[in-house]
């Protein structure tokens, strides 16, 4: 049966992504169902996006009333749903400000642009560069593009936008050498993500936040697969012992609802006055709604608590398959982003995990990337362990 749409997709739909071959109808928790009615184990979560599984209750509430009251009315007004999720995103942050969009690489524009603009403002023209990570993902527009330090990504797109230096990742004395007169912020993730989930040290942040804070060099986190629970703590930054002036997110924002926000510190976010910024759907109220809904549930409920419980025990599993298996070279991450890196084809491990109903994703074609929703049980863990355990082992003898 989803041949047929599948064939049809291939014809009306931009070529733009390597299609898993099965077609999506209905999610529930940590499982999606095909058209034809097969479950899948998704270990996904919409790349990092429904943290508290496939459409949650509280989520879908929220959305459903927001729904019946007003779906959109512009930043031209004031609206209780976007001020309510600003006020808990303030709350639980480091930040004070928070400008809404709709995606991560906006999320990322808007932090680009506010730092330069902050500088100007305050130092005058030329002092405009951004240091930013080799092997980093900030996003596909244009600007975001460019300070993504991956080349497969910016080939054929050039001319990139100016102003962007490259560094190696983890490698203080690297910024350290790269900064000067001209720099006006540092912009990295803390866990590179689509890069291969290589996390940063965390002498390595403090040593940034040092560098940077003596110069009012601004200091921005790409938060947007990090953030909202993810590593075991509502922003991953908490596990560093220090404050960022920015922080992006989205993904996991909205749970499945496409939203990003920049969160900030006052005296930097006060820069965006009238005028200098916008975007017309950003944070409307359906989007606001679905914020409120998965912070709310996030915090209360214990869900952060159970990710690093859970993340616990699916390393302490992971290492042994490390033990048993010589093609396992690297396991890394923390809470519920897990790389394990292998010697042999990625791609074609990740295909025989989908055969057997586990839907994972493998990056850089040799390391399998475990971004489940947090709400999973020890007992959906297990299963997708002992599928792991057979996969291998087929592996191994091949
Ligand atoms: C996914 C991602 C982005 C881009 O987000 P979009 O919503 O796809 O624009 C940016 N930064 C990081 C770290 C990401 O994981």
């Amino acid at each position: 049966m989803q041949e047929a749409l599948i064939e049809k997709g291939k014809q009306y739909l931009a070529n733009t992504y390597n299609r898993y071959p099965i077609a999506v109808t209905k999610g529930e928790g940590c499982w999606i169902w095909d058209m034809d009615g097969h479950r899948y184990l998704d270990l996904l979560a919409g790349i990092a996006v429904c943290n508290l599984g496939h459409v949650h209750k509280d989520v879908l509430e929220a959305l459903i009333s927001q729904a019946g009251k007003l779906f959109h009315a512009s930043n031209l007004f004031y609206m209780e749903p976007q001020i309510r999720a600003a006020e808990l995103l303030v709350e639980h942050s480091f930040g004070q400000r928070v400008f809404f969009c709709n995606s991560g690489a906006e999320a990322n524009e808007a932090a680009i642009k506010l730092a330069r603009r902050y500088s100007w403002k305050k130092y005058g023209q030329g002092r405009y560069e951004i240091i930013v990570m080799e092997n980093s993902f900030h996003g596909r527009t244009l600007c975001t593009l460019s300070a993504t330090g991956q080349r497969k990504f910016q080939e054929g797109f050039e001319p990139l936008v100016e102003g962007f230096k490259y560094v190696p990742f983890n490698d203080a004395a690297a910024v350290e050498g790269a900064i000067s007169e001209k720099t006006c912020a540092v912009m990295l993730e803390l866990i590179q993500a689509e890069g291969g989930v290589y996390v940063a040290d965390k002498r390595y942040i403090k040593a940034l936040r040092d560098l940077t804070g003596k110069k009012d060099i601004l200091l921005i986190l790409d938060e947007v697969q990090t953030g909202v629970g993810r590593t075991g703590k509502l922003f991953a930054y908490e596990h560093y012992e220090i404050d960022p002036d920015l922080m992006s997110l989205a993904k996991a924002l909205g749970n499945g609802f496409p939203v990003g926000a920049l969160v900030g510190k006052e005296e930097v976010m006060d820069v965006f006055e009238p005028g200098t910024h916008a975007s017309t759907f950003g944070g409307n109220p359906l989007a606001a709604a679905t914020v409120t809904a998965t912070l709310n549930t996030l915090l209360g409920e214990g869900v952060i608590r159970h990710c690093e419980e859970m993340g616990k025990h699916l390393v302490n599993r992971l290492l042994s398959l490390k033990e048993k298996y010589p093609f396992i070279v690297d396991v890394r991450g923390k809470g519920l982003i897990w790389g394990i890196e292998l010697s042999i084809d990625g791609d074609a491990v990740q295909r025989e995990f989908l055969k057997e109903g586990v839907i994972l994703n493998c990056t850089k074609g040799k390391i399998l990337r475990l971004v489940p929703p947090l709400v999973i049980g020890s007992e959906e863990i297990d299963i997708f362990l002992e599928i792991a355990d057979r996969i291998f082992e087929k592996a191994q003898k091949r």
